[in-house]
């Protein structure tokens, strides 16, 4: 995003994640017990809070910003916010919305959709049981033998 943005944990300097990151939303602050990352970013917004609010229109911009370039290259016309950003997407749209206008170059003709996913913060949970599940359901035989599941895909 700035090549002499702030540092990342990357080792290199001015990254997505040091704007668009729940730990740049949340401005380094630690969650409370008993509570998750995007639990405590979706409470302080729903509170008004003025350094949330801030820290959510730098992250959409950004993400907005770094989703126009990949949508110039890839021609995709509906962009999904997942995990987080799913829950974020009220304070989150607005700006990815404005940059994809501003900078996508077939916005005009062509407009890209942007939506949180369906799924929200669950999804890469439930797409991995559902992996299992299928895996099952292909081969059930081999379940029942207490055969272990092919948890990553062969290629
Ligand atoms: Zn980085």
């Amino acid at each position: 995003m700035h090549p002499d943005g702030t540092p990342c944990p990357c080792g290199s300097r001015g990254c997505l994640q040091t704007y668009a990151s729940l730990e740049a939303i949340l401005g380094g602050d630690p969650v409370p017990a008993g509570t998750t990352p995007d639990a405590t970013a979706t409470a302080r917004a729903d509170a008004g809070d003025p350094a949330t609010l801030a820290a959510l229109d730098t992250a959409g911009t950004a993400l907005g910003i770094a989703l126009s370039g990949m949508l110039n290259i890839l021609d995709i016309d509906t962009v999904l916010l997942g995990g987080s950003f799913a829950l974020l997407s009220s304070w989150l749209t607005a700006n990815v919305r404005t940059q994809i206008d501003r900078r996508v170059h077939t916005a005009a003709w062509a407009p890209i959709t942007v939506r949180p996913a369906l799924l929200g913060p669950d999804a890469a949970v439930i797409g991995a049981a559902l992996t299992s599940i299928d895996q099952i359901r292909q081969r059930p035989a081999a379940w029942l033998v207490d055969e272990p599941l092919d948890v990553v895909p062969k290629p």
